[in-house]
């Protein structure tokens, strides 16, 4: 479902990735770790258009980003970006709610101006989602009276509203007090349990990577340099860096 062909991305002299080729499978859920700064926030933010590519292709459920002929900084229409976006969630690391308005709405107001559901429909969908993250009571709310883990909770229900095909993670719980890391982890091991939901997650917990993911890719410098199941790649890693990466984990 997605496909990253010989793709070079930089930042002015930085090459952030290099040459670097990657697929995932519909359903699939890859953990990516390694390195600060080894790349893995970058192959999540291309996928989700908000960084540009210098070189290579990329493909999500068979659609190319570049279109044929496209023009301006991702040589593709807007139609075509919305096109791709439509099909992907991100959670971040931060708490990116709408500050002004209540979880329902933050919830709704997607669906509602971009998808085109009726009100109704979309406060039908908020609240099953909200129900399924246990904020059902939580629904009139404002963001500044939710704990972090409640904020990330909403996060992640806005992003599952809009039915992505894909549910991009990106260090989700990395900004929590200990104690309310917890809460948020069950809620993505609920979705892990989703068959047909592709899910990259990008962690240094690396207990939880273990624990939900199909796949663990380690990156060294804008590279996969070992990929496999966890039970393999995180128990008995092959490469150095890979192993000096998990030691202190092991
Ligand atoms: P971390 O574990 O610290 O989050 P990461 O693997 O997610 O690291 P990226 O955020 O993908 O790393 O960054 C890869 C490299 O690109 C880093 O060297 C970073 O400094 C650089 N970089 C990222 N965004 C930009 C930007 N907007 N402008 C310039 N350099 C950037
Ligand atoms: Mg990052």
């Amino acid at each position: 479902i997605i496909k990253f062909s010989d793709v070079t991305k930089r930042f002015g002299d930085l090459v952030v990735l290099d040459h670097f080729d990657f697929e995932v499978n519909l359903g699939e859920k890859v953990a990516l770790i390694g390195p600060s700064g080894s790349g893995k926030s970058t192959v999540l933010r291309i996928l989700m258009t908000l960084e540009t590519i210098q070189e290579g292709q990329i493909e999500l459920d068979g659609i190319p980003y570049r279109e044929p002929g496209g023009h301006g900084p991702f040589h593709a229409s807007a139609k075509h970006l919305h096109n791709i976006r439509s099909r992907v969630g991100m959670v971040f690391q931060g708490f990116n709610l709408f500050p002004h308005m209540s979880v329902l709405r933050n919830i709704t107001e997607a669906p509602v101006v971009v998808l085109g559901l009726s009100k109704r429909e979309a406060k039908e969908r908020a609240m099953q989602l909200l129900e399924m993250v246990g904020l059902a009571d939580k629904a009139d709310a404002f963001p500044t009276q939710l704990s972090g883990g409640q904020k990330q909770r909403v996060a992640i229900a806005r992003a599952l509203a809009m039915r992505p095909r894909v549910m991009l993670f990106d260090e989700p719980t990395s900004a929590l007090d200990p104690e309310l890391v917890g809460e948020v982890q069950e809620v993505i091991r609920g979705l892990a349990h989703e068959h047909d939901l592709t899910m990259l997650l990008v962690t240094h917990e690396m207990r939880f990577a273990r624990e939900i993911a199909d796949r663990v890719c380690f990156f060294d410098k804008g590279r996969i340099v070992e990929q496999g199941p966890p039970a393999e790649v995180m128990v008995n890693p092959q490469e150095e860096r890979t192993q000096n990466f998990l030691a202190p984990y092991l």
